[in-house]
């Protein structure tokens, strides 16, 4: 049996409700907007408004329109934090080069040990997922000794690789506050498509700071997560997807630096 169906049964309430307030989303589907491959290509025109991914979820992460920073939605609202480390609330006519959403209805709940980190939540995660070809959602509330960060800057055409352009990202390390940990882990198989393993935004709880999470230390904090088997991906209409060269090489190590990296020494 499912161990996550095991763990699961309750919530189904919650289930519904999140089910009735997001009446175009498809229960239980991630929705993603373009390709990872295409954003490490330099992909960064947005092609996908938020009012598209409004209707798909309520609860994802990716970046926005010129890569003009980090995007975290959250409870159905969209925050991007800039590269100054700024949050704003973004419009739905605001477009996305990059997401993944999904109704959250988490079927399962654990409180995380004090000293929790980001490698010691992918660990655990690993280990009661009931296998790592599925989907997770995961969302962390917590208190937060400190959480590093990091945002990228705007970009203008031509296009460089992402990788390039993550030289020039600027980090942050919050101290001592509140917030939400909004994240997926995706399958191995999943590269080219999306981030496989773990991928984490963050949002305080005050909505003045977050960004992409490169590590993070929790004081206490909720783990509340999703198993999710239906994926369906909505790829760009533009010329730049139409005629970039996607499909090649895995870049792997490319896409590590640009998911993992932290440039600034403690
Ligand atoms: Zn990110």
């Amino acid at each position: 049996m499912n161990r996550w169906r095991r763990w699961g049964a309750g919530l189904v309430g919650a289930a519904l409700l999140g089910w009735i307030a997001l009446a175009g989303a498809e229960p239980g589907t991630v929705f993603q907007a373009s390709t990872i491959e295409a954003l490490l290509n330099g992909g960064y025109g947005g092609e996908t408004t938020l009012a598209r991914l409004a209707e798909a979820g309520d609860f994802g992460l990716g970046t926005v329109d010129r890569l003009d920073g980090e995007l975290v939605v959250l409870d159905g609202g969209f925050y991007q934090v800039r590269v100054d480390g700024s949050v704003h609330r973004l419009s739905h006519q605001t477009t996305t080069p990059f997401a993944v959403v999904v109704p959250f209805a988490p079927q399962r709940q654990l409180t995380l040990p004090v000293g929790e980190t980001l490698a010691s939540l992918e660990s655990r995660v690993a280990g009661w997922s009931g296998g790592d070809n599925h989907i997770a959602a995961l969302r962390v509330e917590g208190s937060f000794e400190r959480v590093r960060v990091r945002s990228v800057p705007r970009q203008t055409p031509p296009f460089r690789r992402l990788a390039e352009v993550v030289q020039e990202q600027r980090e942050f390390v919050l101290e001592s506050l509140e917030g939400t940990l909004v994240g997926f882990r995706f399958p191995a198989y999943a590269k080219g498509i999306n981030v496989p393993g773990f991928h984490f935004h963050f949002l305080a709880k005050d909505r003045q700071s977050g960004g992409h999470v490169l590590d993070f230390r929790l004081n206490s904090g909720e783990l509340a997560a999703m198993e999710v088997s239906g994926w369906r991906i909505e790829l760009p209409d533009s010329p730049a997807f139409r005629h970039a060269v996607l499909g090649g090489e895995a870049r792997q190590d490319e896409l590590r630096q640009v998911e993992k990296r932290v440039l600034t020494k403690e």
